[in-house]
């Protein structure tokens, strides 16, 4: 079969003739119906190397891109039990243990025991026209076609993580942020107009990315430039916004959540910018706090499956042919996909 796959670490990627995988022990062969095309591609191809992230020492730099996959089950391996040939499923990113003490809370995000690795992660992924992913990793999906949902298990479970951690803080009175309404931040307005009713601000220097948040909800949207936090302030008549959701995550973004949020909120850091912020006692507001989230669980991934089987929630999704790789991640490094770009294998 012909994969998408990365050609060495900051070498960009390339096309080759390789050996359908064969699902081991635990593993299913999907045949891909769908695959994103997500923003850490981008850092993946041309930016990371083992010299500026030494956890990617252990990785072979020649798998499969592709971590936002969608397909049908077509082969199960040795003891996978429940699943039917033929069923549409989406493969959570994220995979898991499903033992340690994370797992076992349900934190499966935050496993233990795993690498981190996974399909388009490290391990072979969704750029060709069949993977292998653990039983473990599947979601069913009913009635949505793979290649609308394939966003789900990255720009929804990703996005949706990170605004379910903030629910708590995110009452009616209290206003939301989101920084970048890209393939994930357009799913996270999404997500807080459905699941909460304060005031949605959305910040993109992108203008159909603010005309994708005004489309979805949002009641406020903005420009990103160094005078940004005022009219944000302004919009909560004072005081800053409960949640921040940086989906950029570079120097200035950190800076613009750091400025906005209000006392007791949380800023969560999600795009991988490499941008820094000085953290010490009184850097933020009294008891609101900064962090980083990685992916979502697998009972966020079928809280999101249900969300777009319902129709409530579902990505705005544009298509690329398997041959038009390269133009979709030009296509995105340019900003000029709304929502998310998905490739669609033969
Ligand atoms: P995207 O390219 O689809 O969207 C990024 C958006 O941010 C675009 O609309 C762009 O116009 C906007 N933007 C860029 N710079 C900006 C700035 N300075 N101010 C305001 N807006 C700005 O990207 P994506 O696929 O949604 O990914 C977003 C980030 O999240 C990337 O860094 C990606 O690597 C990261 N990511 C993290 C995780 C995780 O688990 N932590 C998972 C997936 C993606
Ligand atoms: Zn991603
Ligand atoms: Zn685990």
């Amino acid at each position: 079969m012909k994969a998408y796959r990365l050609a060495g670490w900051t070498q960009g990627g390339h096309y080759v003739e390789v050996q359908q995988p064969k699902p081991g022990a635990g593993e299913v062969l999907i045949r891909v119906g769908g695959a994103g095309i997500c923003h850490s591609d981008l850092h993946i191809l041309h930016e990371w190397s083992p010299e500026v992230m030494p956890a990617l020492q252990e990785i072979e730099p020649d798998f499969t891109l592709g971590h936002e996959n969608a397909g049908w089950i077509e082969t199960v391996g040795a003891g996978v039990q429940g699943w039917d040939l033929g069923q549409a499923v989406v493969v959570s990113p994220v995979w898991s243990c499903g033992h340690c003490a994370a797992c076992r809370a349900g934190d499966d995000a935050y496993c233990e025991k795993s690498a981190g690795l996974s399909g388009g992660l490290g391990r072979d992924g969704g750029l060709a026209s069949h993977m292998v992913a653990p039983a473990r990793a599947l979601v069913a999906i009913e009635g949505l076609e793979p290649s609308e949902a394939a966003p789900l298990t990255d720009a929804g479970l990703t996005s949706y993580h990170a605004v379910k951690r903030s629910l708590d803080v995110l009452t009616p009175d209290a206003a939301a942020l989101v920084i970048g309404v890209g393939g994930l931040g357009h799913m996270a307005v999404a997500y807080l107009r459905e699941l909460t009713g304060g005031k949605i601000i959305a910040v993109d220097r992108n203008k159909a990315a603010r005309q994708l948040a005004s489309d979805l909800g949002a009641d406020l949207v903005l420009p990103s430039d160094e005078n940004t936090a005022d009219p944000v302030r302004e919009a909560t008549k004072g005081p800053g916004v409960r949640a921040v959701f940086d989906f950029v995550g570079i120097d200035a973004t950190l800076q613009l959540s750091a400025a906005v949020v209000r006392k007791r909120g949380k800023v969560t850091i999600v795009g991988l910018g490499g941008g820094t912020f000085p953290f010490r006692y009184g850097a933020l507001p009294h008891a609101a706090t900064m962090g980083y989230t990685l992916g979502g669980s697998l009972s966020d991934l079928a809280e999101v499956v249900a969300l777009a089987e319902s129709g409530r929630v579902r990505p705005r999704v544009r298509h690329f042919s398997f041959d038009q790789i390269e133009q979709a991640y030009q296509a995105l490094h340019d900003g000029k996909i709304e929502g998310r770009a998905v490739i669609v294998p033969e």
